[in-house]
């Protein structure tokens, strides 16, 4: 009796088994595979900066804060319009910082501080995160806008960065808008250049009393004022740029992160798209904008992750002051600065707009 049960029990097994146990090729067939969706927080954006540094509250008055929100306002809302259009992020990241160029309220452009020579050069670069395909400039002294000089060298030029007189010439003949050396002078930046020029002499004298007074100065100079814009476009490409004076009393010939793809500007569409603005040589040394972009690509963080642990970690244990804007392949945006202000701007695919200058903490 046990016996025909044994045999019974095996020839249950054997038959109704396939039934019991699901066959995974059954199921797939069953289930309609659906491709997964990623959400994208927005179909496009727009971030801008207007250079980080010690900007207090205390220091600003009414109406220099009010100049300064209304000409973030217009810069943003010309690359937010291009983005809406249907145009491209570059296009956009280009004609924003134009806007700001064009301003003297900023250090890039009209705007642009002195070297220690007394003379202006000027730095940028753009990056297209859809084909990493990138150009700069470096040093330049007569092109009126440094950014369409290192559009054009990206899109019309075999190389990625041209400096000093050569990219000059190359502007020029590009057709782009040259000026002379002087329509970069603005008495508010040579009276900068002054004060840091006293603030060295002091700082060699070691005279305590008048070194205070000269960082009291200091305070009110906002330091960087480099202006930046990153954006991601319908398409899903971002782009990236940055424009800049440099930095005050910089030795003549002195380049900073700004022009230096993966320092001070980098786009991958399979990552995000990030413009800083700071201390350039801690900027070199760090890689900064490449290493948020290898941070969320290598160890899968997010923007957010990444752009704290490089601004907030990396870069303030290297001794180096400043911030970053960025936004991701799916409309994530970020601000992160380690100083007291970062002049700043976000606009989302809705409208929606956000101006601040002051750090949280203030
Ligand atoms: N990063 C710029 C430089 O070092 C300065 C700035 O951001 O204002 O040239």
């Amino acid at each position: 009796m046990r016996k025909i049960f044994q045999l019974y029990f095996a020839f249950f097994l054997l038959f109704n088994c396939g039934e019991l146990i699901p066959n995974p090729d059954d199921n797939a067939q069953n289930i309609k595979r659906e491709e997964p969706k990623i959400e994208r927080t927005n179909d496009f954006a727009i971030v801008i900066h207007g250079g980080a540094g010690t900007i207090k509250k205390e220091n600003m008055s009414a109406e220099k804060e009010a100049e300064y929100k209304a000409k973030l306002e217009e810069a943003i809302r010309v690359g937010h319009a291009i983005l809406k259009n249907g145009g491209s992020s570059l296009d956009a990241v280009e004609k924003t910082i134009n806007i700001m160029e064009d301003s003297p309220l900023f250090n890039a452009g009209k705007g642009a501080v002195f070297t220690n020579a007394g003379t202006n050069e000027l730095d940028a670069s753009i990056m297209d995160g859809k084909t990493l395909n990138s150009g700069a400039s470096a040093g330049t002294k007569t092109v009126k806008n440094p950014i369409n000089l290192a559009r054009r060298i990206m899109d019309d030029s075999p190389h990625v960065m041209m400096a000093g007189d050569g990219a000059d010439s190359y502007a020029k003949e590009q057709g782009l808008e040259i000026v002379s050396p002087e329509y970069f002078f603005t008495e508010g930046r040579l009276k900068s250049l002054e004060r840091a020029k006293d603030r060295e002499k002091v700082e060699m004298d070691h005279d305590d009393n008048q070194k205070a007074a000269f960082y009291d100065a200091d305070i009110k100079d906002s330091k960087y004022g480099t202006v930046g814009c990153v954006a991601l476009d319908k398409s899903g490409n971002l782009a990236a740029g940055t424009s800049t004076g440099g930095m005050t009393n910089k030795r003549f010939g002195r380049v900073g992160d700004t022009p230096i793809i993966g320092a001070g500007t980098y786009a991958n569409n399979a990552t995000c798209a990030v413009s800083g603005t700071g201390w350039g040589e801690y900027f070199i040394r760090g890689t900064v904008a490449y290493d948020i972009s290898a941070m969320m690509e290598y160890k899968g963080s997010t923007l957010e992750e990444a752009s704290v642990e490089v601004i907030q970690k990396k870069l303030t244990n290297l001794g180096g002051t400043g911030g970053i804007i960025a936004v991701d392949k799916n409309g994530n945006m970020m601000m992160e600065f380690n100083t007291a202000g970062m002049y700043r701007a976000t606009m989302d695919d809705k409208g929606e707009l956000n101006i601040e200058i002051y750090s949280k903490k203030q």
